[in-house]
């Protein structure tokens, strides 16, 4: 960020100028690690906010609803080839304007929500009448266990509109159990098996996921959202080759800015673009498309499979420093970016929010998770995500990992004591000083 009084920001409107002041403060000065976060470089962050937010380009390169989208048609046909070349995929849309987007993108263009009729209405009209014909069915990793909200949650449209039935993980080894998905897909028999989740700390194994879809007759989805970065960098199996669609966020492990993408199979193309727009959004955010872009560079070059290497040698050294204080991670480690702490074994009485508030008073950003098989509300959980994208960006290694995770234990074990905060929060502000965020 330009100096106070450099930004026009600054001068036009102190009330929203103060936020921004207090935010970049607190970037600088805490730790994060929530695994879904991650701070963009100085190209993304200018990029986003560009003058590529006053023009409207509905449509897609070279055929716009609107004129004057040459430049438009230049950066989203840079975007749309980075991601080609960055994932291998047949195709791929640009416009989602979020993960959730791009989700949706694939549930209009392959998935049939039956009839929607408001069943007591129904009754009343038709007394005895069967009215409803079902919508199709998804098969998803359940929320309590990593999955994603987009993936059928009941509050969701994608939960409100179609019918949804779960797979989840092992009790005993925190993993995905394929045969016991092969069970319930035969069962269900879905039209779409989704896969990919917000807090699953193993390798997805897409081979049989796809042995499944086909044996079942279903489509496949890979939702990489958290761990794009990992497969664009080669360091986490590719979906590409498997699933018919793969979705991502652009703005966790691939450090881009806040938005999504859809992929998918040539044959798949049209119902896809025409899903994005005109079915589910009007005119994209060419600004953030303009981002994506320069992400998208960004990743193809040789130092951002460094980074996700080191994002991954950071999970690990953070997951066995945890373990080796006697904390337990669900499915005993991690595979990729982040971990799920189980606070249930040491610290019974702690719960999740409780050692959200503790460590945040700290300096430590996390956030509560529910844990598989959690006996806690979602609001409190026993568990805790934690995610290395972030800290590795700042250039932090597997020393300050080990350090962190000590701490970590420090506030947890202190059972939320003042100065116990006080004393890590300082040891955190010294850590932040001698790592500053990506130049802004
Ligand atoms: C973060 C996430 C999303 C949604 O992203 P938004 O941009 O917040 O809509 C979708 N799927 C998974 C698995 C995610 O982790």
């Amino acid at each position: 960020m330009s100096e106070p009084f450099k930004n026009p920001i600054a001068a036009q409107d102190p009330d929203v100028w103060k936020a921004f002041v207090a935010e970049e403060e607190r970037q600088a000065t805490t730790l994060e690690l929530i695994a879904s976060e991650n701070h963009v470089s100085a190209a993304v962050l200018a990029a986003a906010g560009s003058i590529f937010t006053n023009k409207y380009a509905e449509g897609y390169p070279g055929r716009r609803y609107y004129g004057g989208c040459e430049n438009m048609d230049t950066i989203e046909r840079l975007a749309i080839d980075r991601a080609k070349q960055l994932f291998g995929c047949e195709h791929a849309n640009v416009q989602p304007h979020s993960g959730s987007q791009a989700n949706q993108a694939v549930l209009l263009a392959a998935m049939n929500p039956g009839s929607r009729f408001d069943e007591a209405e129904q009754k009343e009209k038709n007394p005895g009448e069967a009215v409803r014909t079902p919508g199709d069915m998804i098969l998803s990793l359940h929320l309590d266990h990593g999955g994603h909200l987009s993936h059928g949650k009941n509050v969701n449209i994608s939960g409100k509109w179609f019918r949804v039935t779960h797979y989840f993980v092992d009790r005993e080894t925190g993993r995905i159990n394929m045969s016991e998905v092969r069970r319930i897909a035969l069962d269900c028999k879905p039209k779409l098996i989704i896969t990919g989740a917000s807090a699953y700390p193993r390798l997805w194994d897409w081979a049989a996921f796809a042995e499944i879809a086909k044996e079942v007759g279903a489509l496949l989805m890979a939702d990489i959202a958290h761990i794009a970065g990992l497969v664009a960098a080669g360091l986490h199996p590719s979906p590409v080759p498997y699933a018919e669609f793969v979705t991502t966020t652009t703005h966790k492990t691939l450090r881009g800015p806040r938005a999504g993408l859809t992929m998918c199979r040539e044959s798949w193309a049209k119902k896809i673009d025409s899903a994005v727009f005109p079915g589910l959004q009007g005119g994209p955010l060419m600004h953030i498309i303009a981002a994506k872009a320069v992400a998208f560079g960004e990743a193809l070059r040789p130092e951002f499979k460094v980074y996700q290497q080191l994002v991954l040698d950071n999970a690990k050294a953070l997951a066995e420093s945890l373990v080796s204080r006697g904390l337990s991670l669900v499915s005993g480690g991690t595979d990729n970016h982040l971990m799920l702490v189980d606070l249930r074994k040491q610290y019974p009485n702690v719960s999740g929010a409780m050692a959200e508030d503790w460590l945040g008073q700290s300096g430590i950003v996390v956030n509560k998770n529910m844990i598989p098989f959690d006996e806690r509300k979602p609001m409190e959980t026993s568990g805790l995500r934690l995610g290395t994208p972030a800290l590795s960006t700042r250039g932090m290694g597997p020393d300050e990992m080990r350090t962190i995770a000590g701490l970590i234990d420090k506030v947890l074990a202190s059972g939320g004591d003042k100065s116990t905060l006080q004393g890590v929060r300082s040891e955190v502000l010294a850590m932040c000083r001698q790592f500053p965020l990506p130049a802004h």
